[in-house]
């Protein structure tokens, strides 16, 4: 079979670089810390003013009442992790993690409070 020349160097590139992808689970790469994945509530620093909850484009984050004081809680199963909530907080309540293997069995199982 004929290589054309053109792509020779290409193909023995391909062969002797390292490759670009991991055996994850078994191998890890750190995320970066900008990632945005689950987030994590500070429930000192809440003032209980639902902007989170106004500004959630998905309905992720809604305010309830627990333990006598209104909070928010996050559904993971509709948030979009875009972070707006973290954005809308005042008092830096949410802060967003790299956290991002989230998966889960059951519905309802990845909340947030
Ligand atoms: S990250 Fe976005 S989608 Fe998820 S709870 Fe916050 S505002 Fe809602
Ligand atoms: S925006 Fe911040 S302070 Fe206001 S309810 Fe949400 S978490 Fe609490």
């Amino acid at each position: 079979m004929k290589v054309p020349g053109k792509m020779l160097p290409k193909i023995i590139g391909f062969i002797v670089r390292k490759p670009v992808t991991v055996l994850y689970p078994k191998q890890r790469l750190t995320p970066p810390e900008t990632l945005r994945g689950k987030m994590k509530f500070h429930l000192d620093r809440c003032i209980s003013c639902g902007l989170c909850a106004r500004d959630c484009p998905s309905a992720a984050c809604t305010m309830h009442e627990i333990d006598g004081k209104k909070r928010p809680v996050f559904d993971l199963d509709y948030c979009t992790f875009c972070a707006q909530c973290a954005e809308s907080c005042p008092k830096d309540a949410i802060e967003m993690t790299s956290e991002f293997e989230l998966a889960h069995y059951k519905k309802g199982e990845a909340i947030v409070k």
